[in-house]
Parts: structure tokens; sequence; C-alpha cells
């Protein structure tokens, strides 16, 4: 691997960035594909994200993939954004231009469709009515993604139904609001179901949706991916659905994001889901 004084600087920022993947991941590709370039993390001060997103304008940096906790400080400090970074109201990808400018994009979303397309091959968004649970910033890019993708109803459905209602607030006609209360008859009908609560992060439960309502042919994912087997896609699997990780998601995110930072696509022949597997422990 060559790092020379021309290198392409890319990264990542969060808080903690310690047991973020995406050095590892990226660093594999660009080792694979010969690049003079390098991908490292940040993790600046809480109350000094700013300061440290305006230390990279002009150029100290190409690219930068944002994450928790600054996803959305991301997008108001950037100077334009992609429709779909405003749409999703959060930025994950920061791109620093020569003349200081600062361009948000976000590509969790598209992480999402290619996931689906992925995992459950021909499966058409635009089918059959969308439910999301859960209202937080995971949710609202989702639905910014869906929408873009042509999807035509889109329910979220959230503990804190106001919560909720701010979301379809800003989204207008085809997304609404519902309580828990009324998941048996939404699911239903539901050609996709995705968690996008926090509910079975580091193990337990999920969300408490009856699956087997759903039509046969529905997909349901899950945006959680530690652990990997989640008792939600367990549940989903086990009552023969077809079941989308919340892994292939954060893997096929990262792949716009590496094209937009070193202006190649990724090699296709890096394993970058077994390296994950690896790392995650479950190989
Ligand atoms: P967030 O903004 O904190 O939102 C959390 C959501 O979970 C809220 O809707 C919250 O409901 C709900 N929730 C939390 N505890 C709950 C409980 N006990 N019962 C019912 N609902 C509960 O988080 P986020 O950023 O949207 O992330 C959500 C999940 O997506 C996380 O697990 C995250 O790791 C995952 N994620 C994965 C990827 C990927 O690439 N795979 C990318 C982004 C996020 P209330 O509004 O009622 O509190």
């Amino acid at each position: 691997m060559t790092i020379s004084g021309a290198a392409i600087v890319g990264g990542v920022c969060g808080q903690p960035i310690r047991h973020s993947m995406s050095p590892i991941l990226h660093n594999a590709w660009i080792q694979a594909a010969g690049l003079d370039a390098a991908y490292v993390p940040f993790a600046p001060a809480a109350d000094r994200f700013e300061t440290f997103i305006d230390g990279l304008r002009g150029g100290a940096v190409r690219g930068l993939n944002v994450t928790i906790p600054f996803k959305e400080r991301a997008l108001a400090r950037a100077d334009t954004a992609s429709d779909l970074a405003r749409m999703a109201g959060a930025a994950n990808l920061l791109i620093f231009n020569p003349d200081g400018s600062v361009h948000a994009d976000n590509t969790d979303g598209p992480g999402l469709l290619s996931a689906i397309a992925i995992q459950a091959p021909g499966f058409d968004v635009a089918a059959a009515p969308v439910v999301i649970l859960g209202a937080g910033g995971a949710a609202r890019g989702a639905v910014a993604a869906l929408l873009l993708a042509g999807a035509l109803r889109v329910t979220v459905v959230n503990r804190t139904l106001a919560r909720a209602q701010d979301l379809v607030d800003a989204f207008g006609t085809k997304v609404f609001a519902a309580a828990e209360a009324a998941l048996p008859h939404l699911l239903a009908e539901a050609g996709l179901v995705i968690n996008a609560t926090s509910l079975g992060l580091g193990g337990g439960d999920g969300p408490a949706a009856d699956l087997s309502r759903t039509p046969e042919t529905a997909v349901v994912m899950d945006m959680v991916y530690k652990p990997l087997r989640t008792e939600f896609l367990q549940r989903a699997r086990s009552t023969g659905r077809r079941a989308v990780d919340g892994l292939e998601m954060l893997l096929r995110q990262a792949e716009p994001s590496f094209e937009a930072i070193y202006g190649v696509a990724p090699p296709a022949d890096v394993d970058v889901r077994a390296i994950a597997l690896k790392l995650l422990g479950e190989d």
C-alpha cells in the first residue's frame, strides 16, 4: 500500500468511532484498487464538530463519512446538499471542494435500496405499501429513499406517535403516521416491513409486530446488524418471509461513498461482507 505526498485522504467521523468498520472496509478497497490513498477515523469532541469541519475546507481531505451523533449537524454545516440529504434531514457524506465549499449527501437510503435488491431480488418498492417501525434518523432516511424510488404509500409506526407525525409532516401526502395498535391491519397489506427502531440492538427482542400477518410475498428488513441474526429477522424467516439484514445496508452505503471520495468504484472482487462478518465474529 502506497501513501505518497499526493495521496487522496478520506475518512469517517463520529463519536465514538473506535468500533467503526468503515476504515477496514474502505482501506481493503483502496489496497485492492492499488490507489495512492488512505481512509482514516476521526473522533472530534462533540462541541467542536463545526470547527473540525471548517478546518478541512479547501481540501485537507477529499471526503468524509459522518456517523452518530453528527449526521444532522453535518447537513447543517454544508453549503450545498443533495435532494436525498435534504429530505433525510441528515448527511452521512461530506465532500470538500477545492474552492472551500462543502457538499452534503446521504448514501444510507441508496444503501437500503441496494440491500433489498441484493437480498430480495425482484422486489418492487412501488408494488405494495411499506411499513416502517421507528421514527428516528434512520427511519427518516429510509422514507426519503423509498419515496424517491417510487414507493406509493409509507406508514411510520412509532412508540411515540408525535415523533412519527413530525416525520410525516416533513414528507407530505404519501407518508402516514400510525400508532402501534394499528399494526395488525397495516401488516396484512404490507409489501415491505422495516425495523428502524433500536430494538434488538445488542441482542434481545425486536419490535413486537406479528409478521405472520403479512402477505407471503412480503419482505422484512432489520436495520440492526449487531447481532446479524436479530430476533426480528429470525421471526421473519421462521414465517417464510424474505429477510434483508442491516449489515448489507451498511456495506452498500459505503460503495457510493467510496466512489464519491476516490473517483473510482470499489473493486468488485473484494468480499467486504466476508471481512465484515469476521469483524462481527460471525464467520
Ligand atoms: P434514533 O434516532 O435514536 O431512533 C430510535 C427509534 O427507536 C425511535 O423511533 C424510538 O422510538 C425507537 N425505540 C427505541 N427504544 C424503543 C422501545 N423500547 N420500544 C419501541 N421503540 C423504541 O436511532 P436511529 O439513528 O434512527 O437508528 C435506529 C436503528 O437503525 C439503530 O439500531 C441503528 O443502529 C440502525 N441503523 C442502521 C444502519 C445500517 O446501515 N444498517 C444505518 C442507520 C441506523 P421513540 O421515538 O418512541 O423513542
